[in-house]
């Protein structure tokens, strides 16, 4: 490991450290019961809220329960139950196409490797990453909007492209504490540093962040 590394992962750490008490209750927002569940709920929050597909899921759950239910829906009838997460089209086709690789790759059962879940069709490495880290207990780094953002920020990865940050990350955060660091850097996103006006003043690593342009009020 480099001199630089060694000093990510020592202010990796300590952010950590202080994020891990200030969001005790970080975890996914996708409702879910099951491995299968977060996979669906998953997929079908890109460019939804969590909230949204919230709202959508009791019901879809209720009528396909598992992969080999799902692989046998009609389109149509995908399509009216999520429509109002957006790109239900797509996403319909997608959950269902997912479904039956499941059934025929993995005797419908959710594999456990992140590079088995990336393997189905319509599953990237977020959400790979994400089903492998909260439900089988894998060392994940779940790169969604915020996570990019933070990090960034915070000088632990630079490039825009999710596929890079990953590896980034896990080059200098510890593996027993991937998913929970994950999961903190999520929530600070979320709540503290946002997007358009990250909330500096209030920040309780402000002192560890190398990000040239805090807010002063
Ligand atoms: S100091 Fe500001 S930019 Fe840095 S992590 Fe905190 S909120 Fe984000």
């Amino acid at each position: 490991m480099s001199i630089s590394e060694n000093e990510k992962r020592e202010r990796a750490l300590k952010i950590f450290h202080i994020l891990k008490e200030e969001y005790p209750e970080a975890r996914p927002l996708l409702t879910f019961s099951n491995p299968f569940e977060l996979l669906i709920a998953t997929i079908l929050a890109a460019q939804c809220t969590d909230e949204r597909v919230n709202m959508v899921t009791p019901l879809l759950f209720r009528q396909f329960p598992d992969a080999g239910k799902l692989a046998g829906a009609a389109l149509e009838h995908l399509e009216n139950i999520i429509q109002s997460t957006g790109f239900y089209k797509q996403k319909a086709k997608r959950i269902k196409d997912m479904a039956q690789a499941l059934v025929e790759r993995f005797g419908g059962k959710v594999p456990e490797s992140i590079d088995d879940l990336a393997s189905l069709p319509g599953v990237g490495r977020k959400t790979a990453n994400v089903v492998a880290g909260n439900c089988f207990g894998i060392p994940a780094i779940m790169v969604d909007t915020h996570f990019q953002r933070v990090s960034g920020r915070l000088g632990f990865a630079f490039s825009s492209n999710p596929l890079k940050i990953e590896p980034e990350i896990r080059a200098f955060v510890p593996e027993e504490i991937q998913t929970r660091f994950s999961l903190v850097i999520n929530f600070h996103g979320r709540y503290c540093c946002k997007a358009r006006k990250p909330l500096c003043p209030s920040c309780k690593v402000e002192k560890l962040c190398p990000f040239k342009e805090k807010t002063v009020k």
